[in-house]
């Protein structure tokens, strides 16, 4: 074939959830550079360093996965097999095993790195065609303390702000974020309103001086795990000052009795010993947020990985409803997605708690309007399995096979030795994965090629509600193939043996069909963009959810008062602050939180590939505050040991005065591949929230002593 002339390709960055637009420049079939898209109304053209360097990661060569693999027996090497025989396989074994052990010995481990099309298929490939409800995804890890969160309190899983907002507030609360590397094109138009109006008032909630904190007017170092408390004092003050909004509070929402309970039991002198921060400054924190004409809050990890992550998000999503910062310009609780595509995932149904259209499990309603979608007699009623109690089930062989898709788990999860052994105990492992470096490839029985950024198609929707058509730019190499496209060869080839009349489920001819059939899944939910098609999204753009063709575009939600509830009031929770679920003792006595780098993403598996990325930070280490590095007698750069109650590892020791004492802090993205052990989350703690089942990845008690 003659090579491909010069071409350019409009796209979405594959990494965070700010989602960027990027053009993909490609020549004879080769990405030649990628730079941002002016015409996205997201990003306006601006890429960050990772963005970027994208090309430096598009690759054909030993950093892909180019053929299926399969072995006999996990003392036996890896053989490539032809694509064909390696779908036949998995369709072979997962038959054996439902036979033998039923559809819930059978799950599937997703990632908010897929598309919205990936995961509706393999959704309908686990629910309406295994019959199982053990789909999860390492969204559970990200964004589920969120979801629950917004379901709590507002009554759907919907950020009510845009990015727009963030120019248009006169407060801006960041809690549990470093956005300056974690979201950096948002945090470039934080600065640049800033810049504009230097009277907005910036306050950041993070336990470490981070460089989110350089451009923050009051910065509350609170203690991990503090943030109810905190968010209950500031209410407890705009309450004695007046600052309330009781008419929103009165006609817009319930349960605000049940809260005034709490806040008043928590004035900021309590809030004090519980955050470790001056009362004088957690008041003059409520004050800018109570006094702000519009108060936007940013959030993510810090409040969401933790053993109470559904109650910090229902504690400060307070705030917003009962002051009224909600519905209007510049205003409101704006949760900042980790992934690229974990909203698209949540919208497609593709976890254990969720079924697509924002429809729940539990409700057997929701089910059967899914199966008439789906055009299958029934959906599974036996609850699914969250992704750390998924891992559990296979560590104690409830589970039998696991399918595991562009995400990496044998790096991710909390307490890598326990992950590790219940991968080794499963009598099936497939991996779906498109780099050779990750960790869970050394579990894999088979191994099918996927392809990834910038050779698949489909659609990603990012933090404010936008869906953005994903284009490929270049043929992907070898046998890789769309991730969709593997769960629906798989799925025929299964059909076949248990359900023939349902290979037909899976006969979808594109991307457009599978999009097609999602969207109409949305159809009267609260999300509804069943008017959406490919053909919409190719020629007016990006386009935010819920769409109503005809009318403006959907910017921000609640702006009539009115939220997702059955009675149209939003729900004030009466949520206690409750401490971290490992507090430090005399053998465990520093506080370790983990976070990420700017230049690095998840683990390592992309951004290892460029030269530049690497360049920023090539290893771990870990931060201790110089007095406490002293105290241990650990030296800079000299090696240190780090235990929990988990594991160990070893790590070169840095002062950091940006960590109170007692604190320890490590990046998060270093498993085994990369360095000596099982990586950071050998120590990391997978005690989880109640409601969400989010782990605490943010916060755990260690011990160092110099190596
Ligand atoms: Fe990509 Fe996120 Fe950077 Fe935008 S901010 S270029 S989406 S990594």
């Amino acid at each position: 074939h003659p090579a491909p002339p010069a071409a350019t390709t409009a796209s979405i960055c594959c990494y965070c959830g700010t989602g960027c637009g990027v053009r993909v420049h490609t020549e004879g079939g080769r990405v030649t550079g990628v730079s941002g898209d002016a015409s996205h109304p997201s990003s306006l053209g601006k890429l960050c360093s990772k963005g970027r360097a994208l090309a430096d990661t598009v690759r054909d060569d030993g950093a892909r996965v180019l053929r299926a693999q399969w072995r006999d027996s996990r003392a036996a090497p890896r053989r490539d097999i032809a694509l064909d025989a390696a779908l036949d396989l998995a369709a072979d074994r997962l038959a054996d095993i439902i036979g033998r052990h039923g559809p819930d010995a059978v799950a599937f481990y997703l990632s908010g790195q897929l598309l919205t099309e990936d995961y509706a298929v393999f959704n309908k490939l686990a629910r309406g065609l295994v019959g199982t409800n053990n789909i999860d995804t390492n969204s559970r890890l990200c964004m589920s303390s969120a979801v629950a969160g917004y379901k709590l309190t507002l009554g759907a899983d919907a950020p009510p702000a845009c990015y727009d907002d963030i120019g248009l507030a006169d407060t801006v609360l960041i809690a549990g974020s470093n956005a300056a590397h974690a979201h950096p094109i948002l945090f470039r138009r934080l600065e640049a309103a800033k810049q504009a109006r230097p009277d907005m008032r910036i306050i950041l909630v993070d336990p470490r001086r981070t460089d989110t904190a350089e451009l923050a007017d009051l910065h509350l170092p609170i203690l991990p795990g503090s943030d109810v408390a905190l968010f209950h004092a500031m209410l407890h003050v705009m309450q004695d000052e007046g600052l309330l909004d009781h008419a929103h509070i009165a006609r817009h929402t319930t349960g605000f009795a049940a809260l005034r309970e709490r806040i008043a039991a928590c004035p900021p002198a309590l809030a004090q010993d519980i955050c470790g921060v001056p009362a004088a400054d957690i008041a003059t924190a409520a004050r800018w947020f109570g006094r702000a004409g519009a108060a936007l809050s940013l959030y993510t990890m810090g409040l969401n990985q933790s053993s109470s992550g559904t109650a910090k998000n229902a504690a400060l999503i307070h705030l917003h409803l009962a002051t009224g910062q909600i519905g209007k310009p510049g205003a409101g609780p704006f949760s900042l997605t980790g992934q690229p595509n974990a909203m698209g995932g949540r919208e497609a149904g593709g976890m254990a708690t969720l079924l697509p259209g924002h429809r729940d499990p539990a409700d057997a309603g929701h089910r059967a309007e899914v199966a008439a979608l789906w055009g299958v007699e029934q959906l599974p009623v036996r609850p699914g399995l969250p992704a750390l109690e998924m891992f559990e089930a296979l560590h104690d062989g409830r589970i039998k096979a696991i399918w595991i898709a562009a995400t990496n788990p044998a790096q991710s999860l909390p307490d890598q030795a326990r992950v590790r052994a219940a991968l080794a105990r499963a009598e099936l492992v497939i991996v779906q994965e498109a780099y050779t470096g990750g960790e869970t490839l050394d579990y894999a029985d088979l191994v099918l090629p996927a392809a990834t950024w910038p050779e698949k198609e489909g659609t990603v929707t990012n933090s404010e509600r936008r869906i953005s058509r994903v284009r490929a730019a270049i043929v992907a190499p070898g046998d890789a193939r769309s991730d969709w496209r593997l769960a629906a060869g798989v799925a025929q080839r299964l059909a076949a043996r248990i359900a023939p009349a349902r290979a037909a489920l899976f006969a979808y001819p594109d991307e457009a069909a599978v999009f097609a059939e999602h969207a109409a899944s949305t159809a009267g939910r609260d999300l509804d963009y069943s008017a959406l098609t490919y053909r919409i999204l190719d020629e007016l753009g990006p386009q935010q959810w819920p769409y109503r063709p005809g009318q403006p575009p959907s910017r921000r939600l609640y702006a009539d008062g009115i939220y997702a509830t059955a009675d149209g009031r939003a729900r004030f929770v009466a949520v206690d602050h409750a401490p971290v679920a490992e507090p430090v003792t005399a053998d465990y006595p520093l506080r370790l939180t983990t976070g990420r780098l700017r230049d690095h993403w998840h683990s390592l598996a992309r951004t290892a590939l460029s030269p530049s990325l690497v360049r920023h930070v090539e290893a771990p280490w870990l931060s201790l505050h110089p007095d406490d590095m002293r105290e241990l007698g650990v030296a800079e750069d000299a090696l240190a040991v780090l235990r929990s109650r988990r594991g160990e590892v070893v790590l070169p020791a840095r002062a950091d005065a940006s960590l109170r004492r007692g604190q320890a802090w490590l990046p998060m993205h270093w498993g085994s591949a990369f360095m000596a052990g099982d990586g950071i989350n050998a120590l990391t703690n997978p005690a989880r929230d109640p409601v969400s089942r989010q782990p605490e990845l943010k916060h755990c008690a260690i011990a160092v002593t110099p190596a």
